[in-house]
């Protein structure tokens, strides 16, 4: 069964890369009938942002993204939160210390220090020298019983990994790194460790990531097969560029989730048509198309993933806009126009926005009862000759009134019922100031059988 898996830090604003990382998983499981999995990865307690998982699920709720499992949906593979999972932590590491691939560590900081600072003097990258390797397993126990603060370290030889990426094809890295830590003095364990034993402990298919993470990707194949377990699959997204070669830096403000939401008041569905382009995995894919959600997911092809960067342009972010705000309903757009007013107006609520006299201001009509009531012989006719006209006012629908031999009320009530879905409202001419005559025409044409 494919289940893949989310997996931020909650470490503050969410970036538009984490929301992209999201979405593909999302796509990704409902696609193939899978599962989507939120899993907080909040081990490092130093950048812990309280309120970031309020954001997180604001951001999933926001794009229609509904993981079904995580902290909040609860699920078989719980706890969601990695802070929650120590106790499986500990139980790997011990696994890992009776194979012999772990040991303990215990070198006090200023020795790691020392060792940091010599390295750095002759411009080499800080090693371990593996000092605490040679204890044998019944010392560093004694030790750790007798209370001595200890870390443990993985035992990592300079080698080669090959591994296949879904993307990226045939990987070869050389992971050269001597034995990082697994599991902090507290208890805690680093990203590495956590990452995958919850990989496996959620039995996750597919990891769904940035590509920031191919490169850690040697060393996760190699805690695999130190444990003896199967690696999942891997597909690793290409990065989100502000031009070809400008990355996108943390400074800017369109790198962030809040800013399409908030500040530029974007329709969910817009930003993702956004995140589907340059080749990123939907079968078809037509530019100047409008894809619900629903479509992409039909269309989505991991296959089909591209190498390319995304480039995040403010231009078709407009074009995209423009299309979903078209094509949304006013459910839909409600609660936008309320944040784009941000409290500067009062608005009335939904229901007598939609129910009152006024509801036509946001909505086209859409009954054309009112129309057949009229009992007009050629009414289509008459509403495609509309559809004709340059502008609409008493000159002009008094020509057409003549023309289709009725009086002039008459026409102007089959105008404004077209627009407005009421025999009663604003004189015509206001109305047409008011919507423009393309929207006017857009009115007529939905009566049109
Ligand atoms: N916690 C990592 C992050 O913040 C997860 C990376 C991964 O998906 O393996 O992106």
């Amino acid at each position: 069964k494919v289940r893949v898996r989310f997996a931020p830090s909650p470490t503050g604003h969410l970036h538009i890369g984490g929301l992209r990382t999201a979405f593909f998983n999302y796509l990704f499981a409902k696609k193939h009938g899978g599962d989507f999995i939120l899993r907080i990865e909040d081990t490092d307690r130093a950048r812990f942002v309280e309120d970031a998982q309020d954001k997180i699920y604001e951001a999933l709720q926001f794009y229609d993204l509904k993981p079904d499992e995580g902290p909040r949906e609860g699920g078989s593979f719980g706890p969601y939160e990695q802070s929650k999972r120590l106790e499986f932590y500990q139980g790997a590491v011990d696994q890992l210390i009776d194979s012999g691939h772990a040991y303990r560590c215990f070198c006090p900081e200023h020795r790691l220090d020392l060792l940091r600072k010599s390295a750095e003097k002759r411009g080499e990258i800080p090693k371990y020298d593996r000092k605490c390797a040679n204890l044998t397993k019944s010392e560093g126990l004694r030790m750790a019983e007798s209370g001595e603060k200890f870390v443990i370290r993985f035992k990592l030889d300079k080698q080669n990994v090959q591994f296949h990426d879904e993307v990226f094809g045939s990987v070869n890295q050389c992971v050269d790194e001597s034995d990082p830590v697994l599991l902090k003095s507290d208890g805690y364990p680093t990203y590495h460790l956590a990452n995958v034993v919850d990989d496996r402990r959620m039995q996750i298919s597919h990891v769904i990531r940035g590509m920031e993470w191919l490169s850690s990707t040697g060393k996760h194949h190699i805690l695999y097969k130190a444990f003896n377990w199967t690696p999942p699959k891997f597909i690793h997204l290409s990065l989100i560029m502000r031009t070809a070669t400008k990355k996108l830096s943390k400074r800017d403000k369109d790198a962030f989730v809040d800013y399409y939401s908030e500040k530029l008041g974007a329709l969910p569905e817009a930003v993702l048509n956004l995140m589907i382009r340059n080749g990123a995995g939907i079968r078809d894919f037509d530019q100047d198309h409008f894809y619900s959600l629903e479509e992409m997911i039909e269309r989505f092809d991991v296959g089909l993933l591209g190498r390319r960067n995304l480039l995040l342009d403010s231009d078709s972010l407009q074009k995209y806009s423009r299309m979903a705000f078209q094509s949304a309903d006013f459910e839909t757009l409600y609660p936008r126009i309320l944040r784009l007013l941000n409290g500067k107006f009062e608005v009335p609520d939904k229901e007598y926005l939609t129910s009152g006299e006024f509801s036509w201001f946001f909505a086209r009509p859409k009954s054309s009862q009112l129309l057949h009531d009229l009992n007009l012989e050629n009414l289509d006719a008459c509403l495609s000759d509309l559809l004709e006209l340059e502008i609409f006012n008493s000159e002009t629908l008094g020509q057409f009134a003549q023309q289709h031999q009725m009086p002039l009320a008459k026409a102007q009530g089959i105008v404004r019922i077209s627009l407005i879905g009421s025999k009663k409202g604003p004189p015509i001419s206001e109305l047409v100031e008011f919507f423009g005559m393309d929207e006017c025409r857009k009115r007529i044409e939905t009566m049109i059988r």
